[in-house]
């Protein structure tokens, strides 16, 4: 059954577009994580909202803990994207992190206000935010060894103070609207989650 990829509600057979969303639907059906039932796209290895490993990626197709490599992981840090094994894995108001602290730290205080594919772009939108007075942490899936491995899109998140998301926003959206920078017909506004 097709799905609207936007309000994932499911369609007929032969319905073409979402009636609230007014966007193609997608083939297949809507897949939630069994664990924090938020939406999790067909490619998604990782949960993005709690770091779960999704139950339907196959067995040769699971990551190893990055700190061991003979151990499959259970799910990757919602910051960085490390895959991590069981002993790794920290988890916190169900949430997984990876050992470092930092990660659980800025989590707490920290929310994401971009999500990129490019470095490029991710750090254009950091020296714009700092320009503003905005603290900016980036963090680079690049950086691991498994998305480079397996080809996967790595994810670039551009994140900032909770308390600054809104004006955070309004610059990245000013940059992204004068600028030819988002090429790409990825539009991301960001986690709410
Ligand atoms: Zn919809
Ligand atoms: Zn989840
Ligand atoms: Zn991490
Ligand atoms: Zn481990």
């Amino acid at each position: 059954m097709p799905y609207c990829p936007q309000c994932h509600t499911e369609y007929q057979p032969d319905a073409k577009e979402c009636v609230d969303c007014r966007i193609p639907l997608v083939e297949g059906k809507p897949e939630f994580c069994p664990r924090c039932n938020e939406f999790v796209s067909e490619d998604d290895t990782f949960c993005d909202h709690c770091g779960l490993l999704q139950p339907e990626i196959p067995a040769d197709e699971t990551p190893e803990c990055e700190n061991h490599p003979d151990v499959d992981a259970v799910g990757g840090c919602v910051i960085c994207g490390k895959p991590v094994c069981d002993e790794c894995a920290r988890e916190q108001h169900g949430r997984i992190f990876c050992e470092s602290d930092d990660h659980l730290n800025l989590h707490q205080g920290f929310v994401v206000a971009y999500t990129t594919s490019t470095d490029y772009e991710a750090q254009m939108i950091k020296a714009n935010l700092e320009g503003a007075g905005i603290d900016t942490v980036i963090f680079n899936q690049h950086d691991h060894v498994y998305f480079t491995n397996m080809g996967m899109l790595a994810l670039v998140k551009v994140m900032v103070k909770r308390s600054q998301l809104e004006d955070a926003l309004e610059i990245i959206d000013a940059l992204l609207a004068d600028d030819e920078l988002s090429g790409d017909e990825d539009e991301n506004e960001g986690d709410t989650a």
